[in-house]
């Protein structure tokens, strides 16, 4: 019996990447894939950037679901400087909203760096706060919500 060579695949790896198998069935529905001109207006023009924005979007969709599941969008991580950090798990990311002072009326207006708003839903959800609300009396400021126009 003759033993048969093995040939290794050459891996070409990139800094920050690395390879991974997948089927051929799946592989030549990327190629179908990547040859619509609607996924190059994503920015996707190679098999390796559309698997990772598959992927990404795969792994925000279920993460979305479980924060869905549990009914919990949001939770307050951190709270300084009259600023509270809030964990967004719908969006996961951390929003960060901060207490402003309307010096003429002495009032609180609080403010979404992220969203650069006074009426997101991280505004909405930081005047649930009891740190935000003890902050705002401390400085004898009145709490009203604000909408912007
Ligand atoms: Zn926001």
């Amino acid at each position: 019996m003759q033993l048969q060579e093995i040939v290794m695949p050459k891996v070409v790896t990139k800094k920050g990447h690395t390879s991974v198998a997948i089927s051929q069935y799946v592989l030549a529905q990327i190629d179908k894939e990547i040859k619509r001109p609607q996924i190059h207006t994503l920015g996707i023009n190679t098999k390796a950037a559309f698997v990772d924005h598959a992927v990404s979007e795969y792994l925000l969709k279920v993460r979305r679901y479980e924060a869905s599941f549990f009914e919990q969008r949001f939770e307050a991580r951190n709270f300084y400087n009259d600023t509270v950090v809030i964990r967004d798990y719908f969006e996961v990311m951390d929003y960060e909203v901060v207490i402003q002072e309307t010096p003429s009326t002495k009032e609180a207006l609080l403010y979404c760096r992220v969203d650069n708003n006074h009426s997101c839903v991280h505004v909405g959800y930081a005047f649930s706060l009891p740190d935000i609300l003890e902050s705002c009396q401390k400085k004898g400021l009145r709490v009203r919500k604000h909408l912007d126009e």
